[in-house]
């Protein structure tokens, strides 16, 4: 799948997932109906959903981990549950763990701890951490400075401007 251009560890390629497992799971325009937020306030835990609001937050930390598909397709699952089969469901059940062994992941309810091995001090991290993201087709990059001069290449290539915003990976 094309996901613009940028090498792959770099990009995040989130709609793009949204998208593939969303066609798995019978939910129509999943990348549409997430907003994929990251923070720097979760500390317990990697992610969270809040279906009523469409809103799935990761932390920060993942935006540079392999960790990334598997924790927003746990997070993404829980959404897919709720829209599909209402409040009902256990949040860890089994219709939630039919969506996430679907599109190959492991139904983890917890990861360990080790495996998160980004948790690279605040400090070092509040100022140096900039998202860079295609608004039209949401490809994006990571960057420890702004670069104002990145261009999203897919956009470059099909004649648009391909200028991506950029933001600090924090909340206010
Ligand atoms: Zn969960
Ligand atoms: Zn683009």
């Amino acid at each position: 799948m094309d996901r613009g251009g940028f090498e792959p560890g770099l990009s995040l390629g989130l709609p793009d997932l949204l998208a593939s497992w969303g066609e798995a799971w019978g939910v129509a325009d999943l990348p549409g109906r997430i907003e994929v937020r990251f923070s720097q306030r979760l500390r317990r835990t990697l992610g969270r959903c809040q279906p009523e609001r469409g809103l799935v937050t990761l932390h920060f930390g993942l935006a540079g981990s392999d960790l990334l598909p598997e924790v927003l397709c746990h997070e993404a699952a829980h959404y897919a549950v709720w829209l599909l089969y209402g409040r009902g469901p256990r949040p860890h059940g089994p219709e939630w763990r039919r969506l996430v062994e679907r599109v190959g992941h492991p139904a983890r309810r917890v990861i360990p701890a080790h495996e998160a091995d980004f948790q690279i001090p605040r400090s070092t991290l509040r100022s140096r951490v900039y998202l860079h993201e295609c608004p039209v087709c949401g490809v994006s990059r990571l960057a420890r400075r702004p670069v104002p001069v990145w261009r999203c290449r897919a956009c470059v290539e099909s004649g648009r401007p391909g200028r991506m915003n950029i933001r600090r990976l924090e909340e206010p």
